[in-house]
C-alpha cells in the first residue's frame, strides 16, 4: 500500500511540475510577445514626429539658402515634433530607470499652484490651444515637499492625456485644494473615457486601454506608469474615475509640506 501511495504521490508531483513548466512557458511567451509588440509600437511612435521634423527642417534650410523669410509657424511645428520626440525618449529612459532601482528625487518646498499655472501655459502654447485648460487659483498658496521637475512631469502628462483623449475639444478643468494634511489635484476632461474593467490596469507599464486601440491615438503606455511611480515616491497616490463617452478625472493626492516635514517623506537624495 505504501508503494502504491508513493507512486500516486510521484505521479501527482510530476503532473504538478509539468503544469508549472507549462505556466512558466506561457508566461515567457507572453513576455516576449509584449516586448515585440512594444518594440514595434515604440519604433513607429519615434518615427512619427521624426519624418515631419526633418521635412520642416529641410524646407527651412532651403528658405535660408534662398534668403527667403522664415515662417514662424513652420518653426513652431518643428518645435512641437521635437518636444514630442524628447518626451518619448525621456519616457523610455525613465522607465528603464524605474526598472533598475527607481527615479532619483530632489525634493524641495514647491508651490504646486505656481507649478500648475506654468505647466498649463507651456502645454497650451505647445498645442495652440489657448484657454482650453481652466484652472481657478486656490485662495492661498499650496506647497508640497517635492521634486519640481518630476511633479511638472506628472501634471504635464495628465494634461497631455486630457487633451489627446478629448478629440471633441471641450474644456479641460484642473483643480487644486488642501484638505487637512493632503493636497488634492484633479484633472478632468470631457473625452472618450475608459472602460471600467480596464481602469485598474491604467498605471501598469505598456498598458493601453481598449478605448485607444480603435482610434488613431499614438502613445507608448508609459506616461501613467511613470506618474504613479513619481507620485508614490512623494508619499502620495494617483487614481482615476471615468465613464466611457463622458470623460475622465484623474486625482493626485500628496502630503502637504507640513505633513511631509512631520513624516520626513520623501528622504532627500544627494545630487
Ligand atoms: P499613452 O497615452 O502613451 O498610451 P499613458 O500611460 O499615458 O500612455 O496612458 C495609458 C492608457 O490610459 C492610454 O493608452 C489610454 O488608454 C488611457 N488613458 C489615459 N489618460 C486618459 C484620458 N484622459 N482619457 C481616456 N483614456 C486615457
Amino acid at each position: 500500500i505504501l508503494g502504491i501511495g508513493s507512486v500516486v504521490e510521484n505521479t501527482t508531483g510530476a503532473k504538478r511540475a509539468e503544469q508549472e513548466r507549462g505556466r512558466l512557458l506561457r508566461e515567457a511567451q507572453e513576455a516576449v510577445r509584449v516586448r515585440d509588440d512594444f518594440l514595434t509600437i515604440a519604433s513607429h511612435e519615434l518615427k512619427t514626429p521624426l519624418t515631419p521634423l526633418s521635412l520642416r527642417l529641410a524646407t527651412l534650410e532651403r528658405k535660408l539658402e534662398r534668403g527667403e523669410p522664415l515662417d514662424p509657424a513652420a518653426l513652431h511645428h518643428a518645435r512641437q515634433h521635437l518636444t514630442r520626440l524628447t518626451t518619448l525618449i525621456n519616457d523610455l529612459l525613465d522607465t528603464s530607470r524605474i526598472e533598475s532601482g527607481g527615479l532619483a528625487l530632489h525634493p524641495q518646498p514647491t508651490r504646486l499652484d505656481v507649478l500648475i499655472e506654468h505647466v498649463i501655459h507651456v502645454t497650451e502654447t505647445l498645442h495652440d490651444a489657448p484657454q482650453r485648460i481652466a484652472f481657478h487659483l486656490p485662495v492661498r498658496p499650496i506647497e508640497v515637499l517635492g521634486d519640481p521637475y518630476r511633479l511638472e512631469q506628472v501634471i504635464s502628462n495628465l494634461l497631455e492625456n486630457a487633451l489627446k483623449y478629448s478629440p471633441s475639444g471641450g474644456p479641460i478643468r484642473v483643480s487644486l485644494e488642501a484638505r487637512g494634511d493632503v493636497v488634492l489635484m484633479t484633472v478632468s476632461d470631457p473625452g472618450i473615457g475608459i472602460p471600467s474593467d480596464q481602469q485598474q490596469h491604467l498605471f501598469e507599464r505598456y498598458f493601453r486601454a481598449r478605448n485607444v486601440s480603435t482610434h488613431a491615438y499614438g502613445g507608448l503606455g508609459l506616461g501613467l506608469y511613470i506618474c504613479r511611480d513619481i507620485v508614490a515616491r512623494h508619499g502620495g497616490s494617483i487614481w482615476v474615475e471615468s465613464e466611457v463617452g463622458r470623460g475622465s478625472t484623474f486625482y493626485v493626492a500628496l502630503p502637504t509640506l507640513q505633513a511631509s516635514r512631520a513624516l520626513a517623506v520623501p528622504t532627500p537624495e544627494p545630487r
